[in-house]
């Protein structure tokens, strides 16, 4: 049915009358259904479609006699309306009623309008089909169907109440009379027809992280618009951060609506220090506030009630409760529709565009039954292997909760009560990052009751909800079984982190402390749980954690977003599923990490966002999908304390704008005055380097440049943390670095890599720019000093100990988000290949020269297995990095330094960034020597020494095509020759190749640099550090490269196989039955006179034809057999 045309034709072949349906134009509301309608070439009917009222006029073209408006359109069960192309076929379903209305019309019959066979349709294509009308759903659905051209298919697996007045009550009111135990709501409009309505967002660094990850897109600057989107804030609407014309209402109870319960619990807070917090979805919200809701009059606004129903009447938008998608259907890697179940019957419905928005529980499940997931889980659970991806149902991430529960005093509140009215978010002392706990006193009829905790009699209880917003740690989902309707197991990893135990521990003590606050006591008549045996001490308390800890129900990133490094990675930023075509996951699952907030809002932001791409045409069919990607920067989750706020930024704009009037401005360091360019940040000792070393264009890599930033954070927070850093100061200088290691000031690292060879320059052109930034955040000028580069950015460091440092750290992240992805990515394509050549028996060579037979899938599990070592190869290097020389200062005694700051710091940054490194045993040898280095180098030219072999063999086997080895086809990827036309060469082997030669080359220099350690310090750390971070960079491009865009396309030629029975070395399997010998005599007989060994041994030998057939048989010699016999090479 081609769109473009915007005309379709009923009936096709075999009908008996032609009925054209052609889109002629918008109606009054600019929904665009005007259609005219020609029966066997005459003109029939106009139809003009009525957004408003959901009824169709009808208006005879022959006549222009208008009739009544009819009503609604009979929809087929199945297909319902759908857009230009099938509500087309709207008008074959209801021509027998227009021809009837018609006939009334011109008082005639039209007899043979009644022999077409309406219903016999050909294959109807959605434009998409959306699989779950939960939050994302429903709001994916009314957004795409804003474009009348555009046709959506909504299936939802629970049931559907179009219909208000017919909801039933547990979905309508917003309190829940029972404990809920599912994890999420299975009825149009998902966990939003069920959830606690509180509609919270996360701080804006949990979407600054996501973009620093790696996901451009989803700044917290460019999700700002879509939240606003989504809302209209009541209290708050049209300001900068809220909106006030989208679908879903937000409001606040006022203070004089409050519980009694919930002005206690906010006096109480207030009492103890916390700030007043008014707008909790205020970018710098902090403290104890009444909770935004979407909660109006005690109706819960789930997105059924507000997005869909927005969009029911739309004709283009078909919606069906009560399907159970049970999996995708896919043609080779494209997602083509769906296999449903309805009412017991199963239904095939295609689509161009599959949209999985089943949450984070069922859209990682249902990638995983229809084929797309880990393998090895995959083939456990006996489902054919579509494609490989590990990270579907990984990084099952959460918030959290136990609750404390008590016993009031006095009566019940009412079941229509508010459930929850205020609630305080906030960090404990030390834990680095803001927002991390939620607060809130709740009735038993919140969502937020445990299941666990029942209640016998019908007393006044309630309970204090504490939720971790920040868990360190992540769980993983798998499937219990192939069949769709049978729960997947969820494994939560809750609270195995002590940091995550010790920060729930503050908060049910802080819990505690405000229920004995005065106002607060004389609603407690007893404390019920944790018991006093419970709070006697922290590993008691610790118990009770884990005994009671239960989901705050925000499951989240089971099919995390990422780049293509990230090999964990489901969805790219756009949402469209890595090596899949017309797939995408939009809802919770793709958040890469669960934010410190309730997760309604920002899944509803999430489908708003995708909406508005798909309207914009980014990530369309046909557009290639991201497989590279710049090394991925994660931001610390634990320790971005200060992000500065917007207001600083603002500021800081400002600042430049002043100084660029300037071109210059005089900066001091110990040897006097310099000038620097006005807006630099670095200073005068900077300046002096830039002058002494102009000598090449080479720079650090950002890697390296992170990594400082890294360890200057991580040590200004050590030293705040042991009182010796004043916290003012340390805010700053943790603020600042965290912009370098963002990237932002990579502009002002202006030195040269051929410079002192300690590094000197580099670290003082760091800690120049953090001390200048931080004076700036601190409300000084640049060069004010108000943070000094050495006394307060460098505080009991040394360029000596923190550039080894950051060498190794730099290496260590490349090794984790860039090299150790790519080489899997390597592993995985290769092992695809082999398994796919398995049958393929060819010939095999030693010494370039035909030997016995090989499987080509043999050859390819071997070049498997060196990317399997080369992985292993990339740990041990790990290892060689580990130990860190962070601590040993000048020259490896630890002078000007405390004695726990290395070991603290090196905590801190493994933390931070999930790389293992900790402080060396011997600080003289990790200053005095590079050997981790040289070693780790080492073990990365075996690696380019693996890859050069592997591209080597296949651009070996692809030579051809006629007059070459030919066993294989490797992908066509740009014209070979300038001079030579057709010509197709094997370009990215070459390239793999060419990284391979660099790499060595690196070592060399890097092994060179090793051996420049003279007594207490190494002095050519930054050539080492060049090399080493460009021979990571190198190999993982390269890996990736190849896996992506040479290994994946390879397909085998029938060349092998035929060449086998040609081969001579079939002889081999002659000698255990005729000897070695005559075998020999055999080949070379052969191979004299162009006959086949077994053409020759038919005459000479007396072997029958059975035992030749039995003996030469080539797939038997791929495998060791029985019959021993001398060998050879
Ligand atoms: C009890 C509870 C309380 C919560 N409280 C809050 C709160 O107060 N504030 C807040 O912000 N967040 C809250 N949340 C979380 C929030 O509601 C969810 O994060 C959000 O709704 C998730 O949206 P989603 O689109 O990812 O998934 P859902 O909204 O869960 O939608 C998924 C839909 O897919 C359907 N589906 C699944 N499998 C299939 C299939 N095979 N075929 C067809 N359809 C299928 C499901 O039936 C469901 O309707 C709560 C969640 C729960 C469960």
């Amino acid at each position: 049915m081609p769109k473009e045309s915007n005309r379709v034709i009923f009936p096709t072949e075999g009908w008996t009358n032609s009925l054209e349906v052609e889109h002629v134009g918008a109606d009054q509301f600019g929904n665009g259904l005007v259609y005219d309608t020609r029966l066997n070439g005459s003109p029939l009917v106009r139809l003009i479609y009525d957004a408003r009222d959901m009824e169709i006029t009808v208006r005879c073209l022959r006549c222009e006699q208008q009739s009544q408006a009819f009503g609604r359109f009979q929809a087929h069960p199945m297909i319902g309306i759908v857009s230009i192309n099938a509500t087309a076929l709207l008008v074959p379903m209801n021509t027998p009623r227009i021809m009837r209305h018609l006939a009334q019309i011109h008082d005639e019959t039209l007899d043979d309008i009644d022999d077409v066979d309406f219903y016999n349709y050909e294959r109807v294509n959605y434009d998409y089909i959306i699989v779950g009308g939960g939050s994302a759903g429903c709001t994916l659905a009314s957004r795409l169907t804003e474009d009348a051209d555009v046709s959506v298919l909504l299936l939802e697996a629970g049931p559907d109440y179009p219909d208000f007045e017919q909801l039933p009550i547990d979905l309508k009111n917003g309190n829940n009379e029972e404990p809920i135990i599912i994890p999420r709501g299975k009825a149009m409009g998902g966990s939003s027809s069920i959830n606690g309505q509180v509609l919270f967002r996360g701080v804006p660094e949990d979407y600054d992280n996501w973009a620093i990850w790696g996901n451009d897109e989803w700044s917290f600057t460019k999700v700002l618009p879509y939240f606003r989107r989504l809302e209209n804030d009541l209290d708050f609407g049209g300001d900068d951060f809220h909106g006030n014309s989208g679908p879903i209402p937000v409001r606040r109870y006022k203070r004089e609506e409050w519980l009694p319960v919930a002005e206690a619990f906010y006096d109480s807070c207030r009492e103890l220090g916390f700030p007043e917090d008014p707008d909790q979805n205020h970018p710098d919200s902090n403290g104890v506030a009444a909770r935004p809701l979407n909660n109006i009059d005690g109706v819960r606004m789930s997105t059924s009630l507000t997005y869909l129903s927005m969009s029911r009447h739309r004709l283009n938008l078909t919606v069906r409760g009560s399907v159970v998608v049970r999996r995708i259907l896919f043609e080779g890697k494209k997602a083509i529709g769906v296999e449903a179940e309805s009412n017991g019957e199963s239904f095939t419905i295609f689509g161009d565009q599959i949209i999985l928005s089943g949450g984070a529980i069922a859209s990682p499940q249902i990638l995983m039954l229809s084929g797309v997931g880990p393998a090895d889980h995959l083939r456990e659970m006996g489902i054919p292997l579509v494609h490989e991806s590990p990270g579907v149902g990984e990084n099952l991430r959460d918030h959290p909760a136990v609750f404390s529960l008590f016993r009031g005093v006095g009566d019940p509140p009412d079941l229509e009560a508010p459930s929850i009215q205020v609630g305080l978010r906030f960090s404990p002392p030390g834990t680095g990052t803001r927002g991390d706990i939620q607060l809130a006193p709740i009735l038993m009829t919140s969502e937020h009751r445990p299941a666990s905790v029942q209640i016998d009699s019908d007393d006044f209880h309630f309970g204090f909800s504490a939720a971790l917003q920040n868990a360190t740690t992540a769980g993983r989902l798998r499937l219990a079984s192939d069949d769709p309707h049978v729960q997947p197991e969820l494994f939560y990893d809750y609270l195995s982190d002590p940091v995550d135990r010790q920060r729930l521990r503050a908060a049910v003590r802080l819990g505690l402390e405000i229920a004995e606050q005065p106002g607060f006591r004389e609603f407690v008549a007893e404390r019920l749980s944790p018991t006093d045996q419970d709070l006697a001490s922290e590993a008691a308390l610790d118990q009770w954690l884990l005994r009671n800890a239960y989901t705050q129900h925000h499951s989240s990133g089971t099919c995390k977003m990422g780049p293509g490094s990230d090999l964990d990675a489901v969805v790219d930023q756009y949402c469209r599923v890595y090596g899949m075509e017309n797939l995408r996951v939009v809802d919770a699952s793709v958040m890469p990490d669960v934010i410190r907030a309730n997760t309604n809002a920002t899944t509803i932001m999430i489908a708003e966002r995708v909406a508005e791409f798909i309207r914009e045409g980014k990530g369309q069919p046909g557009d290639k999908i991201e497989t590279q990607c710049a090394p991925v920067i994660p931001a610390p989750r634990i320790a971005e304390a200060s992000r500065p706020s917007t207001v600083v930024e603002s500021e800081t704009k400002k600042d430049s704008e002043k100084m660029t009037t300037n071109s210059t401005r005089i900066e001091r360091d110990s040897m006097g005055e310099m000038q620097v360019p006005a807006d630099a940040l670095y200073g005068a000792s900077t300046m002096r380097a830039v002058l002494n070393f102009p000598i090449s264009d080479l720079r650090f890599p950002r890697q390296f440049i992170r990594a400082l930033g890294l360890i200057k954070m991580a040590a200004a927070q050590t030293y705040m943390d042991m009182g010796i850093m004043d916290r003012a100061i340390g805010d700053a200088i943790v603020a600042a670095a965290q912009e370098v290691i963002d990237g932002k000031h990579d502009d002002h690292f202006v030195l040269d890599i051929f410079q002192t060879g300690s590094g000197t320059s580099t670290n003082t052109n760091a800690n120049e720019v953090i001390a200048n930034r931080a004076s700036q955040i601190m409300g000084g000028d640049l060069g004010s000093r108000l943070v000094h580069p050495n006394d307060n950015v460098n505080l009991g460091q040394s360029s000596n100990d923190v550039v080894p440092t950051a060498i190794h750290l730099a290496a260590l992240l490349g090794f984790k988000e860039d090299l150790l992805p790519a080489l899997e990515r390597l592993r995985v394509a290769l092992q695809a290949k082999s398994d796919e050549f398995w049958p393929i028996v060819k010939t095999g060579r030693t010494h370039l020269q035909d030997a016995t037979p090989v499987r080509l899938g043999q050859e390819f599990s071997g070049y498997a297995g060196q990317a399997s070592y080369s992985i292993t190869r990339v740990k041990r290097a790990q290892d060689a990095l580990a130990e860190v020389a962070l601590g040993g200062t000048a020259v490896g005694t630890g002078v000007n330094t405390h004695p726990e700051f290395s070991a603290r710091t090196c905590a801190r940054l493994s933390e931070m960034t999930g790389v293992d490194i900790r402080e060396t045993g011997n600080h003289f040898q990790a200053q005095a020597s590079l050997d981790g280095i040289v070693e780790a180098s080492g073990q990365l030219k075996t690696v380019a020494i693996s890859l050069h072999k592997i591209a080597n063999d296949i651009r070996f086997l692809g030579c051809g095509p006629r007059a070459g080895l030919g066993e294989i086809n490797l992908p066509e990827v740009q014209p070979g020759s300038s001079i030579m036309p057709g010509k197709v060469n094997p370009v990215i082997a070459e390239s793999v190749i060419q990284v391979a030669a660099h790499v060595v080359g690196n070592d060399a220099t890097v092994a060179l640099a090793g051996a420049g350690g003279y007594f207490e310090l190494n002095t050519m750390m930054p050539v080492a550090a060049y090399n080493l971070l460009q021979s990571v960079a190198l190999l993982a491009a390269s890996a990736r490269n190849f896996a992506d865009q040479c290994v994946a396309g390879i397909t085998a030629t029938d060349t092998g196989p035929t060449m086998v029975e040609r081969g001579l070395m079939l002889g081999t399997a002659l000698a255990p039955s005729i000897g070695y010998d005559a075998a020999a005599g055999i080949a070379k007989k052969a191979a004299e006179t162009g006959q086949t060994i077994r053409d020759v041994a038919r005459l000479d030998t007396s072997l029958t034809e059975a035992e030749l057939d039995a003996l030469l048989n080539p797939e038997e010699m791929t495998k060791p057999s029985l019959v021993v016999r001398g060998g050879g090479g």
